[in-house]
């Protein structure tokens, strides 16, 4: 190959290359200044920004604003002195991003290499987001892992309970049932005391028969498909208190329905079922001779509706009012006041499948206030 072919290869390839390439001079005795610009490839000028014309007196730095540090002079005396190549490490310019090199050409004469890493950037950037975005969804699952395990366990740890207390409580009337009838097969007790057998057999009957039409009420509801709606509270109210007045036997009591309730999210006949267990209560749970005095009335708490059912009664002292909406806990003995103790447990069920909150202010011998919080229906119905 010629000379002139030789010549002519070099500069079109150092025209067409895609990484910026500049040639740089250091003048003799001025090693304290920027390298002279001598020539630049179309990349270098593109990265550079420049729209000047011509290279006369312009030096690398001020061609390249804001892409080498102030040690450039010291660098390129170096290199001249001594040879070699620096790598002066990754700028950006604009969008993109561009790794330095400076080299020694011959004659104080130097190369600079802008080498276009933007793409490497951006699969840096994307490679970094990524690792996050897995970190983070990494341990966003391990902590859902570990709740829904502590739920399941909770979960189990109920059951283990139910099962239990199901057992127990059940077992209680067969018992009695057992025992009296034991009492009858014996042929020397007397008419009087046979009928007594019999009309205890007849109570322990209706205690079970009770038991388990509260225990199917209270699996029914976790089974139920509940659907929500906007519902009247005053409606609600006004039937339960209906149902209250069939079924307390013509007990004397007063209640006292404060002003109109406002519409709630939820479902009418579970609503209803709620209010009767609480107003059952409410009249069940009164010292002998006293005259239950009910009041309901409501309150609004952001975006719920607070209802509130109190009354005058035996009250419920700080540390049972959690255990009471558990199944079968009863803080009292049958003979004073029956029941199964699924009444409050049926309450809890389904104001939380309802999307609410029930809880109780008392304090022994005070009475009792116990509230259940709904979402208004002017705040919309949940999804
Ligand atoms: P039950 O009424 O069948 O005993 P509940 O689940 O309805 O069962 O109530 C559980 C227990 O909570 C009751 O046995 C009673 O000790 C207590 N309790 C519930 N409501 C009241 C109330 N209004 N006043 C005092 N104690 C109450």
């Amino acid at each position: 190959m010629d000379k002139d072919t030789t010549v002519q290869l070099y500069r079109s390839m150092f025209a067409n290359m895609r990484d910026g390439l500049a040639i740089v001079h250091l003048e003799a005795g001025e090693h304290a200044l920027s390298p002279r610009l001598v020539e630049m490839n179309p990349a270098a000028r593109e990265i550079s920004g420049s729209q000047a014309e011509s290279l006369d007196e312009g030096n690398l730095a001020d061609y390249f604003p804001g892409l080498f540090d102030a040690d450039l002079p010291q660098i390129c005396a170096r290199l001249a002195g001594t040879g070699g190549c620096a790598d002066l490490g990754e700028v950006r310019a604009g969008a993109r991003y561009f790794r330095i090199r400076i080299f020694e050409l011959f004659n104080h004469y130097l190369g600079v290499a802008f080498l276009d890493v933007t793409e490497h950037k951006q699969a840096e950037v994307e490679i970094a987001r990524l690792l996050e975005k897995g970190q983070k969804n990494a341990s966003e699952l391990e902590t859902r892992v570990a709740e829904r395990t502590e739920q399941l366990e909770e979960i189990n740890r109920e059951l283990d309970t139910f099962a239990y207390s199901v057992s127990h409580d059940l077992r209680a009337p067969l018992r009695a049932m057992q025992g009296f009838a034991e009492l009858l097969l014996d042929k020397s007790h007397s008419e009087t005391e046979r009928a007594e057998y019999l009309k205890r057999i007849l109570t322990s009957v209706h205690n079970m028969d009770r038991l388990i039409q509260d225990l199917l009420a209270y699996s029914r509801l976790s089974r139920q498909e509940i659907m929500l709606q906007t519902v009247s509270l005053d409606k609600v109210v006004r039937d339960a208190a209906q149902q209250l007045e069939l079924a307390s036997g013509g007990k004397n009591y007063q209640l006292e329905i404060a002003g109109k309730l406002p519409e709630v999210v939820g479902h009418h006949a579970v609503l209803v079922q709620v209010v009767l267990n609480l107003l059952t209560n409410a009249v069940k749970f009164v010292p002998k001779g006293v005259t239950p005095k009910l009041r309901i009335w409501w309150e609004p708490a952001a975006d719920y509706c607070r209802l509130l059912v109190q009354d005058n009664g035996i009250g419920i002292a700080p540390q049972h009012q959690e255990r009471i909406f558990k199944i079968f806990e009863r803080l009292n003995g049958l003979d004073s006041y029956p029941g199964t103790g699924i009444g409050l447990a049926i309450v809890r069920k389904a104001v939380n499948r309802l999307g609410g909150r029930i809880g109780v202010e008392s304090h022994e011998g005070e009475g009792s206030r116990f509230w259940v919080e709904l979402p208004r229906a002017d705040s919309g119905i949940p999804r």
